[in-house]
């Protein structure tokens, strides 16, 4: 792939807007599945998910890229800040993107 190294990289988006959330976001434990936010970071993942598919509707895929890398910051935090990973589960929790299953499971921060 050729690069131009006078623009970013159009991944570079979804890295600095992933990393940005932890400091952006510093205190709202949500963002970061800290404190038992499951209802409200799995929210905050499926209302992103919808943003992100309404921007490519629109063709603003750098709009779409950015909230991609907050909502996968927030993703990887789930994975990092619960005990899914403790309880045997080998698979991804597929109901974190999904906004019509409100149940994530039997998980604990
Ligand atoms: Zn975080």
């Amino acid at each position: 792939m050729l690069h131009n190294p006078g623009k970013r990289l159009h991944s570079d988006d979804v890295t600095w807007r992933n990393a940005r959330v932890d400091f952006r976001h510093m205190f709202n434990g949500d963002y970061h599945f800290d404190g038992e936010t499951f209802v409200e970071g799995r929210k905050l993942i499926t209302d992103g998910v919808s943003s992100v598919k309404a921007s490519i509707k629109r063709g603003n895929f750098e709009a779409a890229r950015q909230k991609l890398g907050d909502i996968l910051h927030t993703l990887q935090d789930f994975y990092s800040h619960s005990n899914w990973i403790e309880l045997g589960n080998r698979f991804p929790n597929s109901n974190l993107i999904r906004s019509d299953v409100s149940d994530i499971g039997p998980v604990a921060g």
